[in-house]
Formats: structure tokens, C-alpha cells, sequence
């Protein structure tokens, strides 16, 4: 790791963990937070989570474990090219969808609005409340104990989250204030390089995969991605190499393009940001006043148009959208149910909710609906819901 530029984050001066544990003589300290974040259960229910299709709408379609897998690789390029450090950003790319309910964005709608009372609901919060409180695997702390660089990095996936620098006046969600009140995360400056890289290897996975996912599902038709920024151009180009080439060769090879149209950019751009601004170590990235890792600006509208047509043909598409509404009400049902009704919880979670008042209890709850996968959210809805099906 000695390539590492000066301004990546170099374990051996991390800030560590909150609670001290010996470090490994073999792995470093971000090496050893990605494999944690691998062996984790929310790691593993990712499987059986929403990207934008519902578990048995297809298996060709990605569920959030797979998107997970597709960010990591790409952040995991962008970091090397970087001389970033891969590991940080490959495990800050692992994490960074963790905290995401059953059904995606319809089952986080559904918590927000069942949490109205009570606080509402963020993903991005759950993430920070799976890492640090609620995988229970280690014998002397709850959470994962990763390092204040990886925590960091997954609490501003979205860049700061207060003052001057925070890109909305959204308040800060009442998990990530609690938490940053007993661990300083320093939620008011930009994250270091790997996770600006994470975060924008996010985007390049999923405009780039959703359009895949779009077209296999039959929500629009390849004719009409001939229109749409960078996608219809980088098409018109491998038609014009394979002339007639049939449609399950040219989506890939359109897709492959796409990713490496945006990724090549985000180098280049990146590299003369950091030749301009001249950083000497992570602390002066984190000190800036933009993020450093960004697109040019003419990509940035590019991606801002490709963006725009998945919206109105896909993320918005009619059949999406029944799906995201019963999805909506699954979650509600599930959550205002078990709020109402705590004897209905399994027994271990029943032992939890002994002796809580309402937020509380409201909390439990939470943690219960929001942990589970699409898969678990429906056979539990039919078993509390139907009456011809057994409870257990
Ligand atoms: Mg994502």
C-alpha cells in the first residue's frame, strides 16, 4: 500500500475503533472493516432486497446485493486509479445499502410515514444503526466496531449532513445526531476521497444497470434509449462497430461502454480537481468546500438527463408503481400492527419490548420491519394478515 497518494486515508493513521480491540497483524484496519461488513447478517439479506424490481419479479433483475457488488467493483477501480485506498472504498461500497428496508424506496415511504410521530425513517440513518448497535456477533461490543473512517464515509454517503457545506436544510435524522453526539463523526465536513468515490460509484452502477434492468423488464424499448444522454450515443456507437448485432449482445456492450464512459470521466475530472486544490493528506479533503471526487460538468448533465428518462420511464412506470404502493402498504400494515400489538412479535423480540414506552417500543419495531428482506416481509404479512395460514 505504499502507492497510497498522500491524501488517501492510510490505515496505519486511522483514528481507530470506539472501542480499542488489538488490530491484526496480517490485515489492516480497513481491510479487516470490508470483511466484516461481508460476514454481517444485513450483509447477507441483501439477497432477498429490492433494487427496484420485488424479489420474485424475475432472477435476472438486481436485487440490492448484487447492485452492492457492481458499486464495489466500480469503486473499487476508481479508488486504484486514484491511488486511493481500495479497501476503504470497496467496504464503504459494501455497506453503503444496509439500512435499506424491504421493497426499496416503497418500504422506506411506508416506515417514514408509520414513523411520522415518532421521528420518521432514513436509511441511511438504519445503516449507522446496523453498524453500530445492532448486528450483534461480538462478544464485548454490539455493532461491527469498524473504524472512525469507515463510519464516517457511510454517515456522509450523501456529503455532509450539517452546516454551511450540507446540500439540503433537511435535519439531521435523529439516529445519526444521537449517535455523533457520543462519537464525533464531524457530520459538517466532506468525507475523505474513498467515500465521495463510493458514493458517486453508486450512481454510475445504478443509472447504468437500471437501464439494463428497464429494458429486460420491457418498461421501454431499446428505440427509445436512442434519445436519452450518453446512453443513446455510446448505442449509436456499437451499432455502427456490429451492424445487426441482436439486442442481448448490444445492451451489454451499450452498458459496458456507459460505466466506462462515466468512469473515465470521473478520473479525469478528479485528477485535475486534486492537481488544482493540491491536497496533503485526507484532513485537507475533508476541509474543503466541495467535494473533490466529481464528474466534469458535462457529464454531470449528461447523467442528470439519463437520470431523468429512468425516472419518468421506469422509477415512475405504472407497473412499478402498483407494485411500490402494495409494497408501501405491506410494511405499514406490518409495522402499525406489531406497534399495536407486541404480543405478535417473536418471542426474542418480545423480551427486547419488556417494560418500553411507545418510542421505544416504536423503535423495536422499526429495527424488526426495516431488517427484514422483501421475501421475510411477505410470508410474515401473510401470516399475521391471512387467516388460512398458519401463524408460525
Ligand atoms: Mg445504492
Amino acid at each position: 500500500m505504499d502507492s497510497l497518494a498522500s491524501y488517501a486515508c492510510h490505515p496505519e493513521e486511522s483514528r481507530g475503533r470506539r472501542f480499542p480491540e488489538p488490530e491484526s497483524q496480517m490485515r489492516t484496519v480497513f481491510q479487516r472493516d470490508r470483511d466484516r461488513i461481508i460476514h454481517c447478517t444485513a450483509f447477507r439479506r441483501l439477497k432477498y432486497k429490492t433494487q427496484v424490481f420485488v424479489y420474485h419479479e424475475g432472477d435476472n433483475y438486481r436485487p440490492r446485493l448484487t447492485h452492492t457488488l457492481e458499486v464495489a467493483q466500480i469503486a473499487r477501480a476508481i479508488a486504484r486509479a486514484l491511488a486511493l485506498n481500495e479497501d476503504l472504498a470497496e467496504g464503504l461500497a459494501l455497506a453503503h445499502d444496509l439500512g435499506h428496508p424491504p421493497f426499496g424506496h416503497a418500504g422506506e415511504a411506508g416506515l417514514d410515514e408509520a414513523m411520522a410521530e415518532f421521528g420518521g425513517f432514513d436509511h441511511n440513518a438504519h445503516t449507522l444503526r446496523i453498524l453500530t448497535r445492532l448486528e450483534r456477533r461480538y462478544a464485548e461490543f454490539d455493532g461491527l466496531n469498524l473504524t472512525w473512517e469507515t463510519l464516517e464515509g457511510v454517515v456522509k454517503h450523501n456529503g455532509p449532513l450539517a452546516g454551511c457545506k450540507a446540500r439540503t436544510n433537511k435535519a439531521v435524522p435523529a439516529g445519526i445526531a444521537e449517535y455523533v453526539g457520543e462519537h464525533d463523526l464531524e457530520i459538517e465536513s466532506f468525507a475523505g476521497a474513498e467515500a465521495q468515490v463510493a458514493a458517486l460509484s453508486d450512481d454510475i452502477a445504478y443509472h447504468s444497470h437500471d437501464l439494463d434492468d428497464g429494458l429486460r423488464a420491457g418498461l421501454f424499448t431499446i428505440e427509445e434509449v436512442e434519445g436519452v444522454p450518453l446512453a443513446g450515443p455510446v448505442l449509436g456507437e456499437v451499432r455502427a462497430r456490429y451492424p445487426g448485432i441482436e439486442l442481448q449482445r448490444l445492451v451489454p456492450e451499450m452498458i459496458r461502454r456507459l460505466i466506462d464512459r462515466m468512469v473515465q470521466d470521473l478520473i479525469k475530472e478528479t485528477q485535475a480537481r486534486l492537481a488544482a486544490v493540491n491536497p496533503k493528506t485526507a484532513q485537507d479533503i475533508r476541509g474543503l468546500d466541495a467535494p473533490v471526487v466529481t464528474f466534469s460538468g458535462a457529464m454531470e448533465k449528461d447523467n442528470e438527463g439519463l437520470k431523468a428518462f429512468l425516472m419518468r420511464r421506469m422509477y415512475r412506470h405504472y407497473k412499478v408503481n402498483r407494485m411500490a404502493s402494495k409494497a408501501r402498504v405491506v410494511v405499514k400494515e406490518l409495522f402499525d400492527l406489531l406497534l399495536d400489538e407486541p404480543g405478535c412479535l417473536p418471542m426474542e423480540w418480545q423480551e427486547l419490548a419488556e417494560g418500553l414506552d411507545r418510542p421505544a417500543l416504536a423503535q423495536l419495531v422499526l429495527d424488526y420491519v426495516a431488517g427484514m428482506t422483501d421475501r421475510f416481509a411477505l410470508e410474515e404479512h401473510r401470516r399475521l394478515f391471512d387467516l388460512y395460514t398458519k401463524a408460525q
